[in-house]
């Protein structure tokens, strides 16, 4: 048999919750084709749910945010995306959130922007910003496909507090986590 037997590949939906620039759309999608070889979609603009909204923080909880895209979406696996500010539990801000192996995930842009913690790149801020948000999709697309966080720095997985280890990790999975999705 010489045929190609291409199985199908995953569907990605990129749900944009609240304004979300073309750029940030495009690189969202270009990157989650390349690292994980599945077809992307991107919805339609969602509304941000007001009632995700904590006042006293003036902050969104990112469980909410996932709700809204594990069902509006259409993909096997649904990445939000918003420029609010999100939270999580106990933690003070998050740059994403997903559950192991749900279909399910966000990221906000809001924290991406800053250069305040030391960048170390070189590039122009609005490179730094976009390779930031690549990095952080395919992270939290990559805990939605059971992977883990991973000790090597330069792994996309690496787990990042700071956008100062969003910088020093590389857009890719490195071979351990690479071979755990295949
Ligand atoms: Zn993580
Ligand atoms: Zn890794």
């Amino acid at each position: 048999m010489t045929a190609a037997v291409k199985s199908r590949s995953m569907l990605v939906d990129i749900v944009p919750v609240g304004e979300v620039s073309p750029r940030v759309k495009r690189e969202a999608s270009a990157v989650l084709r390349s690292v994980y070889d599945c077809d992307v979609t991107v919805h339609d603009d969602q509304a941000v749910p007001d009632t995700a909204y904590d006042d006293g923080r003036g902050q969104y909880r990112a469980e909410d945010l996932i709700e809204v895209v594990s069902r509006v979406g259409g993909g096997e696996k649904n990445i939000g995306i918003t420029p609010r500010d999100l939270y999580y539990r106990r933690r003070n801000y998050v740059f994403g959130l997903a559950y192991l192996n749900g279909s399910g995930s966000v990221i906000s842009t809001h924290r991406l922007r800053t250069s305040s913690d030391g960048g170390v790149s070189t590039k122009p801020a609005i490179d730094v910003f976009a390779d930031r948000v690549r990095k952080e999709v395919v992270h939290e697309v990559g805990h939605t496909l059971g992977l883990e966080h991973c000790d090597n720095s330069k792994c996309v997985m690496s787990f990042s507090p700071t956008v100062r280890e969003v910088d020093v990790k590389e857009e890719n999975l490195c071979g351990t986590c690479s071979r755990l999705v295949r």
